[in-house]
């Protein structure tokens, strides 16, 4: 079942994070910071723990369980008599449960359109700790989940210099990484952890966007192609290795064009002012990495229009479409989409880190081929 897991793991970022003029600190300074991971909005939650603190004043003793109320008059539960706009919760007996959850370090609840908005404030370690084993499968060999290990901890520095004007660093999903709590860990997640802390992929001293994904399909892409924007330091590779993995590279998926149509026109902006009912679609020319990078696609009015194929591909479903590496064929049923490959083929590719594992190659072998414009640094 790699795959589902790695279908939880493979593509991180859709979206390109603001990047904003906000005065980044040195990688030193965030050492030992703690990461904000937001875990999700909710109207009504489920608080359980042992000696919990609310708002650092607040002591509950021994076991409890409680439930919070949020909406746009606040914070409600049942220890405060008005609603409250941020209400931290902090246990001292290690975990804080939510929604049967543990979670290390402090909650921290906040309004967002009449929702709670919950943010697990955690050391960076133990959140690398927690989500190793969403990102890969505990069973794969320790110098793959070790190479996770650095990717993961590299691209959350790399986003918390960029959230400072947020309440949260990370999200808990496949937009940034996939996080859980820590339920997730086991002893070898913490060894992969333990044994790699403070190693991060660097550039110009600074961290790298430590793009991952899935599968290649043989070959990774360029960000560009995906988003549009430059990173100097990350360049395709070549990636043999999936000829000694179990990797099933090959994928298809069938959608009628009522059904395509219906997908692309959800999407505020994708299609031009107009664009009437989808009645042709075909690939446009493959890229230099083997991937399509546009779809030109006609209405029942005979207008035509070219869009990106990883816009296609998320308006469609990034698990029925599963990369951008795809043949289509039109016949009188629908569509018909052969590919190879799961996830945007940024950075590097998981089940080729497993396969270099595999090989008897170290973590820093693995992380010098998918990024080899980065320096492995350890952090002072
Ligand atoms: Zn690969």
């Amino acid at each position: 079942m790699w795959w589902l897991r790695s279908f939880l793991a493979f593509n991180i970022c859709f979206c390109v994070s603001a990047e904003a003029a906000i005065p980044r600190p040195s990688l030193t300074s965030l050492e030992n910071r703690d990461v904000r991971v937001l875990l999700g909005h909710f109207t009504e939650l489920e608080i359980s723990g042992t000696d919990l603190v609310l708002n650092n004043t607040v002591s509950i003793e021994s076991s409890s369980v409680f439930s919070i109320h949020c909406n746009q008059a606040g914070i409600s539960y049942g220890l405060n008599s008005k609603p409250e706009q941020r209400l931290q919760i902090s246990s001292r007996g290690n975990f804080v449960n939510i929604q049967d959850k543990a979670y290390r370090g402090d909650i921290f609840i906040y309004i967002d359109h009449g929702n709670c908005a919950v943010v697990n404030k955690l050391n960076l370690e133990k959140y690398i700790a927690g989500l190793i084993n969403k990102e890969m499968l505990a069973s794969w060999p320790m110098e793959a989940l070790r190479a996770q290990a650095v990717a993961s901890r590299t691209y959350a520095l790399h986003q918390m210099q960029y959230s400072s004007a947020r309440n949260f660093d990370l999200e808990s999903t496949t937009q940034d990484q996939v996080y859980d709590g820590a339920s997730s860990e086991t002893p070898k997640s913490n060894r992969a952890a333990e044994s790699t802390q403070g190693m991060v992929l660097a550039w110009k001293h600074e961290p790298i966007k430590a793009f991952f994904h899935a599968d290649c399909g043989g070959k990774t892409e360029n960000p560009e192609a995906v988003w549009g924007e430059k990173y100097g330091y990350i360049r395709p590779v070549v990636c043999p290795y999936h000829q000694t993995s179990a990797s099933q590279r090959h994928w298809n998926f069938h959608s009628s064009l009522y059904q395509l149509d219906q997908a692309l026109h959800k999407v505020a902006g994708l299609l031009p002012r107009g664009f009437a009912r989808l009645a042709h679609l075909e690939s446009g020319p493959n890229n230099e990495n083997a991937r399509m990078n546009d779809l030109i696609i006609s209405d029942s009015q005979g207008n035509t229009a070219v869009i990106s194929a990883n816009a296609f591909r998320n308006a469609v479903g990034n698990t029925h479409i599963k990369s951008t590496a795809f043949d289509l064929h039109a016949n009188d049923n629908g569509v018909e989409f052969d590919g190879h490959g799961y996830g945007h083929g940024v950075g590097m590719c998981q089940i080729g880190a497993k396969a270099m594992a595999d090989l008897g190659k170290s973590y820093r072998e693995i992380l010098q081929f998918y990024y080899p414009l980065a320096k492995l640094e350890r952090l002072q």
